[in-house]
């Protein structure tokens, strides 16, 4: 994630919010009716939280200390008399409270369930952009981390926007309020009032931009700890086999004490803010009450009003001491969303060019003209490739372990693109074509075929969206699996393990053809897909292979080459360069690279046959 640094370096809270808030917006502009009639109740709840005190000045001005003094009670004042206007002033308490709670409920519910949507979208969309992201960026990021940011810091910014953006807003607007209110009564207690906001502003941003960097931190490195984690219980037998046990535990309890150490930090930092800011409030109070009790004694001011400043003064105290702890939060949720946003930011590098089309069914001629390609390195991993396979042909890929057979295979795929020269399937440059269209014909085959936890019927309906049970049962039956499954628990409803760990890896490998079969592709991708099986489940795999592959353009990379001597293209790769490519005649006529590798693998080939009595071949047609 490159943008990383680049964040580093921007100050303050304000860019990260514009950011997140700038790239959320067409998410929050479909809620905006939502948002703006809670705005509205936040306002309404602003203005009735101001006028709380004022019965409180009436009463005390109008009623009580002229009654105390032995004075005239101002019995005319609004034309009511004085028990009318104290009823009057205390009916207003509860109506003021009541119709205040009722805003301030309609205000948070709104606002939350605005939240709630937008950020479940969001999350949607995060998901889906993450599976779209190309395999280079999942290659360099750490999934634990990823998984994080879909989880973890989403539901940071929606606690933080609903339980502290929303007071925090409240509590702005209402202390503007009382301030206004405050220099309206008497500008000279205002201004001393006023005195601890530049000392607040002083003193706290350089706390609250230190606050955020430290929950940055602490994020990311809750990011590496799960990422940590995943990847030691992913590679559970690994750890285990090697003894890998003490030296990971080291790294992780080196990763633990560090997030451990930026946590404390930001909850120290936010904590002093805190107290700092308390303690300015005291002397405030203390100050104002000295110096407007003087002024009352001058009568620039009436003593109902001097109760109104203070209580003021008092109320703005719990909405100040909040403001730092609020900041502080509304920084760590503002990280959170950073992180969104540089998931929502990265472009897929292999993504549907402008203007690209619908890919037509293939017939399946496949061409690489002038194919160079590297991963971020600039060494080059393949170098000019040039070759041309006819409808239905099958291609063997052969050369040492590294030579870029599995790369080459996967720019067919698109899963990268090429930097050079392009690829041409039925004439037309794979690029024109949208990803989806043309991935959809072509089936693949791995090694390793990864299985989904989920039933066998559902992970062989995988392989074509819409596939009815009949289907999925013609393809179990041509990839040589159907008496297997039939066999299992539960049959084609059997679930299976995560990654089909219950089951052999021959039979994990037929479930795989089977999913292959289903999308009917014109075109299909072998990698090594018998490495690794025993002789017999080797021979099963290979004749379902051979069912699964017949009249269709077939790549298989092997590294037996006499399985694949019956190949219409044998295409000898070494270093990324196509040395030697023709038919297994052809090649042997050559006598150089592959002639070579050919006879060295059948005098050990020989061997072997001889001791197992055993005889594979993976192109049986
Ligand atoms: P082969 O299939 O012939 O064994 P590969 O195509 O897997 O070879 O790899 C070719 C070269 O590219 C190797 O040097 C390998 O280390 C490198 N390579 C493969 N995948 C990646 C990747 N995702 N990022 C960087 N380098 C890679």
């Amino acid at each position: 994630m490159s943008k990383r640094s680049k964040e580093k370096d921007l100050k303050g809270i304000i860019p990260g919010i514009t950011r997140v808030l700038r790239k959320f917006y067409p998410y929050i502009r479909k809620e905006r009716f939502l948002i703006a009639g809670s705005f509205f109740a936040l306002l309404l709840e602003t203005g009735l939280r101001l006028l709380e005190p004022w019965p409180l000045k009436y009463v005390f001005d109008y009623i009580l200390i002229p009654a105390h003094n032995n004075t005239t009670i101002a019995a005319n004042t609004f034309g009511l008399s004085p028990i009318a206007l104290l009823t009057l002033s205390a009916l207003a308490i509860v109506v003021i409270a009541g119709v205040g709670s009722m805003a301030a409920y309609l205000s948070t519910y709104g606002m939350s369930l605005a939240v709630t949507r937008v950020l479940s979208e969001v999350r949607s969309d995060i998901f889906n952009h993450l599976q779209r992201l190309s395999l280079s960026f999942h290659q360099k990021s750490k999934s634990g981390d990823l998984i994080a940011r879909v989880t973890a810091d989403i539901e940071k910014m929606r606690t933080v926007t609903v339980k502290t953006a929303l007071p925090l807003i409240t509590n702005v607007l209402s202390l503007v309020g009382m301030l206004l209110i405050m220099f309206f009564l008497n500008w000279e207690l205002a201004l001393v009032a006023m005195a601890i906001f530049p000392i607040l502003t002083l003193l706290t941003k350089n706390m609250i931009s230190r606050i955020r960097n430290f929950a940055k931190l602490h994020r990311d490195s809750e990011g590496v700890l799960a990422a940590t984690t995943g990847e030691t219980i992913g590679a559970i037998q690994v750890v285990q086999v090697l003894s890998l046990q003490e030296m990971l535990h080291s790294i992780f309890s080196k990763q633990n004490q560090k997030s451990l150490d930026e946590a404390i930090e930001s909850l120290r930092l936010s904590a002093a803010l805190e107290r700092i800011v308390q303690i300015l409030m005291a002397i405030i109070i203390a100050v104002v009450l000295w110096r407007g009790s003087h002024v009352v004694l001058s009568k620039q001011l009436s003593p109902g009003e001097l109760l109104v400043f203070m209580t003021y003064l008092k109320n703005a105290f719990e909405p100040m001491r909040k403001l730092s702890n609020q900041v502080g939060q509304i920084a760590k949720a503002t990280g959170s969303g950073e992180r969104v946003v540089e998931i929502l930011d990265y472009e897929p590098n292999v993504r549907d060019l402008p203007g690209a089309k619908k890919a037509h069914p293939f017939f399946g001629t496949v061409r690489f003209e002038n194919v160079s390609f590297s991963y971020d390195t600039d060494t080059d991993i393949l170098k000019n490739v040039n070759f041309v396979v006819q409808a239905g042909q099958q291609v063997a890929i052969v050369g040492p372990s590294g030579s870029g057979k599995s790369t080459l295979l996967s720019l067919i795929l698109r899963l990268y693109d090429p930097e050079a020269g392009r690829i041409l399937i039925d004439g037309q440059d794979i690029r024109e074509y949208t990803l989806d269209s043309l991935r959809q014909q072509i089936s693949v085959v791995l090694q390793d075929s990864v299985l989904f936890a989920a039933s066998v019927r559902e992970n062989i309906a995988h392989g074509r969206i819409g596939a009815t049970d009949k289907e999925v049962e013609a393809a179990a039956r041509l990839a040589n699996a159907h008496d297997f499954i039939m066999k299992l628990p539960q049959g084609y409803n059997t679930v299976l393990s995560e990654r089909g760990g219950t089951l052999s890896g021959g039979q994990r490998q037929r479930i795989a053809i089977a999913r292959a079969a289903i999308r009917k592709a014109p075109i299909i991708i072998l990698d090594e897909p018998t490495t690794g099986l025993d002789n017999k489940s080797e021979h099963t795999v290979n004749a379902a292979l051979a069912k699964l592959t017949e009249g269709r353009t077939t790549f298989v990379i092997s590294h037996n080459l006499r399985a694949v001597e019956n190949a219409d293209i044998i295409l000898y790769i070494e270093s990324g360069s196509v040395l030697e490519q023709g038919t297994h005649r052809e090649l042997m006529r050559l006598s150089s690279r592959y002639a070579t590798l050919y006879r060295m693998q059948s005098i050990v080939d020989v061997d072997k046959d001889t001791l197992s009595g055993d005889n594979n071949y993976v192109l049986e047609a």
